[in-house]
């Protein structure tokens, strides 16, 4: 048989002799549509080349995996405290019953009138430590403070989309750069569980610039106390409790499953 030329074979009932020269040339449409730059800016994609899709044949495409990226940009980019929280945690809605609350009410409304270095509020979910830190922002805001709001787990997984690229240095040097920062929820691990390395050295990139000037006002939110933190990165922890002084508040849950408050 494999003497035989090729030459000499005759196409098998129903085989189409012309298929795979037709096959070739939609294969090289194809490659030059998927070529084709797009008009989408933002962040530059090697996959789609900025079109936003992906022909998976003349006729059908499918969304291109920088979509998700994008959408995520935009959102970290646009990101700030809606008009809805700010006007729902305020000082005067804080509730404060607790010997506790009234403490850090107290601490954070004296950060709120002076502001100088960080504030740092842990522990457990649920106990207002959002509304607190709303609470000192809408009064920086209002006094005039150039601020910016990170949600974390929205922020690291937009930054950790673009590592590597000049948007992540892009987007950084925003938060890096901002006169007044509040990280809500650093370190929030969806489902629990161990905070990814990812999100270390975004947080080692973030705050180590910030804390080598001390003119930048930073607030944080999280559920991890600066004791836990400790475990996670000594470097962040070391940096935030220098930073955060007497302003570093732990929110516990005691034996009688009420919350406590202790400085840290
Ligand atoms: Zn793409």
């Amino acid at each position: 048989m494999e003497n035989i030329p090729a030459l000499f074979f005759e196409p098998k009932p129903g085989e189409q002799p012309a298929a795979k020269g037709q096959d070739e040339w939609e294969q090289d449409k194809l490659r030059r549509m998927n070529e084709e730059p797009g008009r989408l800016t933002g962040y530059n994609c090697p996959i789609c080349h900025n079109k936003g899709k992906v022909y998976i044949s003349l006729d059908t495409e499918r969304e291109c995996e920088c979509m998700a990226v994008r959408r995520s940009l935009v959102r970290a980019r646009n990101s700030s405290l809606s008009q809805d929280m700010l006007a729902r945690y305020t000082f005067r809605r804080y509730n404060a019953t607790a010997e506790w609350q009234q403490t850090a009410k107290e601490k954070a409304m004296a950060y709120s009138k002076a502001p100088a270095g960080w504030f740092y509020i842990g522990g457990q979910p649920g106990a207002g430590k959002t509304h607190l830190c709303v609470a000192i922002m809408n009064r920086l805001l209002k006094a005039g403070h150039k601020g910016r709001y990170m949600e974390w787990r929205s922020a690291a997984q937009a930054l950790k989309a673009v590592l590597n690229t000049p948007e992540y240095l892009q987007l950084m040097e925003k938060y890096r750069s901002a006169p007044l920062l509040y990280i809500d929820d650093l370190f929030k691990v969806q489902g629990g569980g161990a905070v990814p390395p990812g999100d270390i050295n975004i947080a080692v990139d973030l705050l180590y610039s910030r804390y080598n000037d001390p003119s930048r006002l930073t607030i944080i939110s999280s559920e991890w106390t600066l004791q836990q933190l400790m475990d996670i990165d000594e470097g962040i922890a070391s940096r935030i409790k220098e930073r955060s002084g007497e302003n570093a508040l732990a929110i516990l849950k005691d034996r009688s499953k009420n919350y406590r408050m202790k400085e840290e």
